[in-house]
Formats: structure tokens, C-alpha cells, sequence
């Protein structure tokens, strides 16, 4: 696949880069920026053209309904330099219909593709630089788009603004993690918008995963809102189980984000001859089988951490550690997806671009 180039593009360019500025050893996920960004409007029912500039604040009006209305969505994504110092996304496409999906859901418009993956494309050449040979090293991307449109009317906004945003990255190591099984609060609903990216299902989850941090651990296990009983996602991830030789992740539904980790591990397993199942797996059965070992590993997938492995999970009071195994499939999917996404093997399934 190609990236789609974007003919009517203006570039301002700094020519005071922060680049030598950053210490690319120590960087706190998600703080530093790089030098430009992409910026288009949307207004009286059309898209502006898109301009690269410099990163740097903007105005905008307090009664805009992003503030007000959570008219909001957004993307993660990553680039990563092989040896030739060639930049590669994995699966952008993926991303690209996820973000409209998403603007569909929240009802704001549509980004066109030359926009999206054409303005990616220019930025990322601009900014090649910030993004370091070396597994581990990445440049994290946040397209997202806001409601501009002002007046404090509960109502779909009139104008947007669609951006991109890079963020140098190392690779995301948030030490061991503990989860906590949701009983009471839920991520997403049916009919709801758990599906999209919206940037209100993430604030839904700051209150109930402070209470968890408070119990000592770092996420929660999102249950379903109906019966709390089938296990759904973990924090910002996907969630698998692996009970004996078996991996089992829920299918994806109105509460579930498609993740484009979660399909990448469910597409390798398969070629990797691992048995993968897509189902749901409920609390009670994961609870037997923790009881009488068959409980092997439990691993959250997504972009930012592409595998996490999870130590132990808590449910009503109850504390279940997993055992220490040698052979974790977690790892070996974690290395054969990131050897694909760093181009340090043969990409067969036409994923990087
Ligand atoms: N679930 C949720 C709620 C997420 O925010 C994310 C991160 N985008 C994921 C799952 C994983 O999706 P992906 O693999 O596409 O990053």
C-alpha cells in the first residue's frame, strides 16, 4: 500500500527545531512534541486546506462545544525507523477508517483520506528525524479532531478541527500490572459509544481506575455493563487469556474498540499455528481456572504497549496471581509483531507501510 499524497498542502516550517533539545533516553510517554503538526478546518460544510506549522498553542473560543459537549475523538498510532533509516507505519489504513468511524458515531464529519494519510505522510517526512533507529524507539501519532463551533447549545458543532501531533516515544514499560475486575462500574454500554474513540469513554475511566490504583492496582478489567460477568478490555487495551495452550479475547461489539493490536495478535497467532479463540470469556471461568492452574497468562494489546503482560487480577476482595511460565506466548507474539513492525522480519502480511 502507498500513502496517498496531498497536492493542496501549505507547509510553514520553523526553522528553530527543539530536536537537540530532547534526551531521546528519557522520555515520559506522551510529553514532548515535535516541531510541526497538521492542521485543517472544517467550516461551512467544507474541509479548508490543511496546513503544516509550527507546534504551538491556538486560540479558541470558551464556549466551543469541545469544552461543553465532549464533541471529540481521537487515534494512536505509530512510525518506526528500520536500519536503512526508511519510516514505517503499521497498518495506518486500519486507523484511518477507525477515526470515521468514530466522527460518524459522534456526528462530526468525515476526514478525507488525502487529508488524513497524505497530510501523515508530508508530516512524517518533515519530522523523519524524530523518529530513532533502534527497537524500542517510535514516534507516537495522535490524529485527533475537536468541536470549534461556539455556543453552549447541546447540538452538533458547525466547524472542526482535525490535527495531527507526534510524540517521540521509548518503548512503553509501565512495570508490573495488577487489574482489578469491574463489578460495579462499566466502560461502555450497548448503544453507547465504546466502540469509537471518543474522549469521553477515557475520562469515564480516570474516577473508577483511580479507586483501583488506590487498591494497588494500575487498571481495570472492563466487565459487561449488563451482568458484569463476561470480561471485555483491560484499561486502554484489548485483553487475551490464556488457559492451558489456548488464547481467548472477546469478540468485538458496541463496547469493545476494534483494535488493530488485538486483530494483528489474533491474524499471527493463527500463522504461528497458536490456538486462538474469539469468544467471551466470563469472570467465573477465568476464577476455576486461576483456581486449578490451567490460568497461564493474561495480556493487554494495544498500541502503546503492544503486549502487556499482566501479573495478577483481584475480583471481590481476592487477589489471583499468575504463575511465573518460561514460555509465554505473550512474549513470543510480542516479539514476532515487533520484529514485523521494525522490519526486522519479513512482513507477510502486508502490514507496514
Ligand atoms: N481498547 C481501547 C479502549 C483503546 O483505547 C485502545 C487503544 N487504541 C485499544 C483497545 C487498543 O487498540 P489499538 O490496538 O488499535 O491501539
Amino acid at each position: 500500500m502507498e500513502l496517498k499524497t496531498l497536492s493542496d498542502l501549505e507547509i510553514i516550517t520553523t526553522s528553530n527545531s527543539k530536536i537537540n533539545e530532547v534526551d531521546f533516553e528519557n522520555l515520559t510517554f506522551g510529553t514532548v512534541f515535535t516541531d510541526h503538526m497538521l492542521v485543517c478546518d472544517f467550516e461551512n460544510g467544507k474541509w479548508e486546506k490543511p496546513v503544516i506549522k509550527p507546534y504551538a498553542p491556538f486560540l479558541i473560543d470558551p464556549s466551543a462545544k469541545v469544552f461543553h459537549y465532549g464533541q471529540a475523538i481521537f487515534e494512536g498510532m505509530k512510525a518506526f525507523k528500520d536500519e536503512q533509516d526508511d519510516v514505517w507505519l503499521f497498518r495506518p489504513d486500519e486507523n484511518f477508517h477507525r477515526f470515521n468511524k468514530s466522527a460518524t458515531r459522534m456526528a462530526m464529519p468525515e476526514v478525507p483520506e488525502d487529508v488524513f494519510m497524505g497530510g501523515l505522510h508530508k508530516l512524517l517526512e518533515i519530522e523523519k528525524e524524530w523518529v530513532k533507529k533502534g527497537k524500542g524507539n517510535t514516534l507516537y501519532i495522535r490524529p485527533f479532531m475537536i468541536a470549534t463551533g461556539h455556543g453552549v447549545i447541546a447540538a452538533p458543532s458547525q466547524s472542526y478541527r482535525f490535527m495531527i501531533i507526534l510524540s517521540p516515544a521509548r518503548a512503553y514499560y509501565s512495570g508490573e500490572v495488577k487489574v482489578v475486575i469491574a463489578e460495579h462500574f462499566s466502560r461502555a454500554a450497548n448503544g453507547g459509544i465504546g466502540a469509537a474513540k471518543a474522549a469521553g469513554n477515557y475520562s469515564a475511566q480516570f474516577y473508577p481506575t483511580k479507586l483501583a490504583n488506590d487498591q494497588g492496582y494500575q487498571q481495570i478489567i472492563w466487565t459487561d455493563d449488563a451482568t458484569h460477568t463476561k470480561l471485555e478490555e483491560a484499561g486502554t487495551m484489548n485483553v487475551f487469556f490464556r488457559i492451558n495452550d489456548t488464547i481467548y479475547t472477546a469478540p468485538t461489539s458496541e463496547r469493545i474498540l476494534d483494535g488493530v493490536t488485538r486483530k494483528s495478535v489474533i491474524e499471527l497467532a493463527k500463522k504461528e499455528n497458536i490456538n486462538v479463540e474469539v469468544r467471551s470469556v466470563l469472570v467465573e471461568e477465568l476464577i476455576a481456572a486461576a483456581k486449578d492452574g490451567s490460568l497461564k497468562e493474561i495480556f493487554g494489546a494495544g498500541t502503546a504497549a503492544v503486549i502487556n503482560p499482566i501479573v495478577g487480577f483481584g475480583y471481590k476482595e481476592e487477589y489471583f496471581e499468575l504463575p511465573k511460565i518460561e514460555n509465554s506466548m505473550a512474549l513470543e507474539i510480542k516479539e514476532k509483531l515487533t520484529n514485523i513492525q521494525y522490519k526486522l522480519a519479513e512482513d507477510t502480511f502486508g502490514w507496514t507501510v
